[in-house]
């Protein structure tokens, strides 16, 4: 079988480094926040270049709380785009705000900037851009809108470790950036874990505030808050894997270019990557009409692949209140409906991807 992710593998790869730090951890009991999670902010923050960064408990925390500290609330609304995990547009209903959509870019499937100034209205207040699969949203031109307009810009960068946009790491490239660290991800906890990073000292207060139940001294509340505390045993195993993310991420990358090379001159549509950034393939996506055809002969001959997403969140019974119809995101549509995540992990082998190439491309010689 070759699995969609493999992260048995990598904790072989790691695990005296992981095991100590675990039982460092159990030592000292410093169970939620603590001595770990502070280092690890301190580093991951560093890493994407931002002056502050707050452990929470998952990236739909860190999303959510980005979004209170920006004041943002019942009557606002709140932009993004309906081609992402729900959880992007789950935060802003957390918050009591309205999540407005705008289509993606065909080509990179993150928001379209020119689509994002007719969705305005007096009562926007903040933009969400999804770095979907790993690869930065157009920056600047969102930038440059939300400047114009006043408003926060919030990244979902909860796929997105490392990557960078004109040179520059993500997490603070708009007001404030929300990681995730769930298992899968490119840097994944043993657990549960998010960081929402900031160059802004007051935004980094408030989300530290919000985590522990709104108060930075125990007992005296300050503001109405939350228990999204990350655990020190998560802090811990972080630490230990962040030294090896440029590591992962570069064999990340490799992978893809080889994907590419192999898939080129089949017709194949592998992924559109823009020149002013740097990919960190979190999802490496093909796409073909005939989806379901090809997992179900890839699943056949025991190679594993993944759909992100096959439903994009205007068309979700969950979300029906928002009162959109199919046919108003065409772009997200088509995407949800076409694409197709082959296997992509670090510790993924040649062997097994020329396996992968090969049954993919008898797939697409037989269209
Ligand atoms: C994973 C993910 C989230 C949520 O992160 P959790 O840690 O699972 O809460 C949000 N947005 C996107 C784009 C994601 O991929």
């Amino acid at each position: 079988m070759i699995p969609f992710v493999d992260l048995k593998t990598q904790y072989a790869s790691i695990k005296p480094e992981v095991d100590a730090a675990i039982q460092r951890t159990l030592e000292t009991c410093l169970f939620t926040l603590g001595d770990e999670v502070a280092a690890f902010e301190k580093e991951f923050a560093a890493y994407s270049q931002a002056a502050f960064g707050a452990g929470v408990n998952t990236g739909t925390s860190a999303l959510h709380l980005g979004l209170l500290a920006a004041g943002i609330g019942p009557g606002d609304e709140v932009i993004t785009s309906p081609f992402t995990f729900v959880a992007t547009v789950a935060a802003i209903y957390y918050t009591g705000a309205t999540p407005v959509l705008v289509d993606i870019d065909p080509a990179t499937y993150t928001i379209d900037p020119a689509q994002i100034e007719a969705a305005i209205t007096p009562a926007t207040k903040a933009i969400i851009p999804i770095h979907l699969y790993g690869q930065p949203a157009d920056m600047d031109p969102i930038i440059a809108i939300a400047r114009k307009h006043g408003l926060t810009v919030l990244e979902d960068a909860c796929q997105a470790h490392g990557a960078e946009y004109k040179g520059k790491r993500v997490g603070a490239i708009g007001d404030m950036a929300a990681f995730s660290f769930y298992p899968g991800k490119n840097l994944g906890a043993y657990g549960e874990g998010g960081m929402l990073t900031t160059d802004n000292a007051k935004h980094n207060r408030a989300v530290r505030m919000l985590r522990d139940w709104g108060a930075e001294r125990r007992y005296h509340h300050e503001l109405k808050g939350y228990n999204y505390r990350l655990e020190g045993l998560q802090g811990s195993v972080l630490r230990v894997k962040l030294r090896y993310l440029d590591l992962w991420t570069e064999r990340r990358r490799a992978i893809a270019a080889r994907y590419d090379t192999m898939f080129a001159g089949t017709g194949l549509p592998t992924p559109f990557v823009r020149s002013d950034v740097r990919h960190v393939y979190h999802i490496y996506a093909i796409r073909t009409p005939d989806r379901a055809s090809w997992q179900e002969a890839l699943n056949t001959q025991g190679i594993q692949s993944g759909i992100h997403y096959p439903i994009p969140v205007h068309l979700l019974p969950a979300y029906a209140d928002l009162g959109y119809r199919q046919g108003q995101f065409p772009h997200a549509e088509r995407a949800a409906a076409e694409v197709l995540s082959l296997p992509m992990f670090a510790e993924f082998t040649e062997q097994q991807q020329d396996v992968v190439v090969a049954a993919v491309k008898e797939l697409q010689a037989s269209v």
